[in-house]
C-alpha cells in the first residue's frame, strides 16, 4: 500500500515560512493499492494531488474519495479537484450520513453561486454519492472498515486493509474519557468507546491520527473534537500499532513546534513498545508492507502513465529520515527545475525508485530499516538497466577511508559529506546527470 500526504494541516490552510517542512495544506492523503486509487479527505491538499493525477493520466479515470466529515478543512479542495472536471471519469464519494441533508446537498452547499462559480451538477465526471454508517465494505482490492469518531460533526474513521497490511485514518477525534492517567495506554481504555477506538487501531501497520494539540494546551480546548498528540501515542501503543503519523497539525504549530511535540511523543514511548512515531509532512511518501516482507515488486498501474507524462523532466529521488535535511535538499533542487521525489526511509526509496525510475538517487547512509548502502545494493541488482546504472549519491557524516570503500563496493557513485552547501549539492548532482545522460 502506497501512501502520500498532500495536506497534513488542520482547520485552515497555513502556508508560509514557518510551515514549509510539514506543510500548510489541509487534510488530503492519497492511497494506492495496485490499480485502486483512494483519496482520504479533500482539504486544500487535494488541489495539487488533482493536478498531478490529471497530468499523469489525461483521459478518464476512476477513483474513490473517502471523506471523514464535511468540515471545511476536509472538503475545501473538492471544487478544485481537477479529476472531477474530466468527462468520462467516475468518482465514488463516501462520507458519513447526516440527518436532514444528503451528501450531495452538503457538497453542493459550498459550491452555491454565493461561494463558487461552478455548481456541483456541472462537474463533468460521473459522481456517485454514498452515505455511510459504521460497517465494512470493499473498494476493489481494499477492505474498508468505518468507525465513528468523537467530533462536533458526524465523523468516520477509515481502516483500509489490503495486501496483508492495515492503515487506519482517524482524524478529527477527541478521546471520550478525560481520565487518562498513564502513558502505558491502559488508562486510555477507561471509557468503553475509547476501548473500541483502540480496537479499531489494533495491529495497524500505520495509524494516521489526529494530534492537533499538545497535552499542555488540551485543558483549554476540551470538546473541540481533537486529540492531544501524547494521547494519540498512548492509543497507538495500546493498539500495538507499528507506526504512528501525527496528523492534523494545529494551524498555530510551526515546523519547529512540531519537531518539539514529536520529541515529546517519542519520549513518552514505553521501553519495548515497538511503535515508531513521526509527524506527517506534506509531500511525504510511504510504502506500507508487512513486517519482514519484501516491498511489492510490481509497479502500480498509474505510475506507467505518470512516467510517460513526465518523461522529459529530470527526476531526482532523495531519501533521508531527517526531514530538515530533506527540506533543504528539496528547496535547493526544485527551483533548479528538477522534479524531486522524497522518501523517509530506505524501503520507500526503493519502491519509489522502481515505480518512478529516477534519473539520479540521493540517499542518506543512516536510515531506519534499510540504510542507504542496502538501497544502493538493491538498485544495482534491479533487472531494469536504467535503475541498475542510476547514479547514486550517498550523504554521510562519516568520512573515513573504510566507510568510503564500503560505499563504493556497494555500488555508490559518489559521496557528499555533511555539512555541505546547497550550491555544492547542485553542482555535484548536475555533473552526474550530465555524465549519465551523455553516456
Ligand atoms: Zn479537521
Ligand atoms: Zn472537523
Amino acid at each position: 500500500m502506497r501512501i502520500r500526504f498532500w495536506g497534513t494541516r488542520g482547520s485552515i490552510p497555513k502556508p508560509g515560512p514557518t510551515t514549509v517542512r510539514y506543510g500548510g495544506n489541509t487534510s488530503c492523503v492519497e492511497v494506492r493499492v495496485d490499480g485502486t486509487l483512494i483519496v482520504l479527505d479533500c482539504g486544500t491538499g487535494a488541489h495539487e494531488l488533482g493536478q498531478q493525477i490529471v497530468a499523469a493520466q489525461p483521459g478518464p479515470m476512476r477513483g474513490h474519495l473517502l471523506i471523514t466529515h464535511t468540515h471545511w478543512d476536509h472538503i475545501q479542495g473538492f471544487p478544485f479537484f481537477a479529476p472531477l472536471f474530466v468527462a468520462g471519469s467516475e468518482w465514488d464519494v463516501y462520507a458519513p450520513r447526516q440527518m436532514g441533508r444528503t451528501l450531495a446537498e452538503i457538497l453542493a452547499g459550498q459550491m452555491h453561486r454565493t461561494y463558487f462559480p461552478i455548481p456541483l451538477g456541472e462537474l463533468a465526471a460521473t459522481i456517485r454519492y454514498h452515505e455511510l454508517v459504521e460497517g465494512v465494505f470493499d473498494l476493489e482490492a481494499v477492505r474498508v472498515t468505518t468507525r465513528y469518531l468523537n467530533h462536533p460533526a458526524p465523523t468516520l474513521g477509515y481502516r483500509l486493509e489490503a495486501d496483508g497490511v492495515a492503515v487506519v485514518y482517524a482524524t478529527d477525534h477527541e478521546p471520550h474519557s478525560r481520565h487518562h492517567p498513564d502513558a502505558t495506554g491502559e488508562g486510555a481504555r477507561v471509557h468503553r468507546e475509547d476501548a473500541r477506538h483502540i480496537d479499531f487501531l489494533t495491529g495497524a501497520d500505520l495509524v494516521i491520527h489526529d494530534s492537533a494539540y499538545t497535552l499542555q494546551e488540551y485543558p483549554a480546548r476540551l470538546s473541540w473534537g481533537h486529540t492531544p498528540a501524547e494521547w494519540a501515542v498512548d492509543f497507538a501503543v495500546a493498539a500495538r500499532a507499528r507506526r504512528l503519523a501525527l496528523f492534523h497539525h494545529d494551524p498555530t504549530r510551526s515546523d519547529r513546534a512540531i519537531d518539539l511535540l514529536l520529541a515529546a511523543c517519542r519520549q513518552r514511548l514505553p521501553g519495548k513498545s515497538g511503535l515508531e512515531v513521526f509527524a506527517a509532512a506534506e509531500g511525504q511518501h510511504l510504502v506500507v508492507v508487512r513486517p519482514g516482507a519484501a516491498p511489492p515488486a510490481v509497479p502500480v498501474a498509474a505510475s506507467t502513465a505518470e512516467r510517460a507524462a513526465l518523461l522529459n523532466k529530470t527526476t531526482i529521488l532523495v531519501a533521508d529520515d531527517d526531514t530538515d535535511v530533506l527540506a533543504v535538499i528539496v528547496e535547493t533542487l526544485e527551483p533548479e527545475g528538477y522534479r524531486v521525489l522524497t522518501a523517509g526511509d530506505g524501503d520507500a526509496a526503493l519502491q519509489i525508485a522502481r515505480d518512478e525510475r529516477p534519473d539520479l538517487v540521493v540517499l542518506d547512509w543512516m536510515m531506519p530499516h534499510r540504510d542507504g548502502l542496502s538501497v544502493c545494493r538493491a538498485l544495482r541488482q534491479e533487472p531494469d538497466p536504467k535503475l541498475a546504472a542510476v547514479p547514486v549519491v550517498l550523504i554521510t557524516g562519516r568520512a573515513d577511508a573504510q566507510d568510503t570503500v564500503a560505499g563504493f563496493n556497494a555500488g555508490v557513485t559518489d559521496y557528499l559529506t555533511k555539512p555541505f552547501k546547497p550550491s555544492h549539492l547542485v553542482a555535484r548532482l548536475q555533473s552526474w546527470l550530465i555524465r549519465s545522460q551523455g553516456g
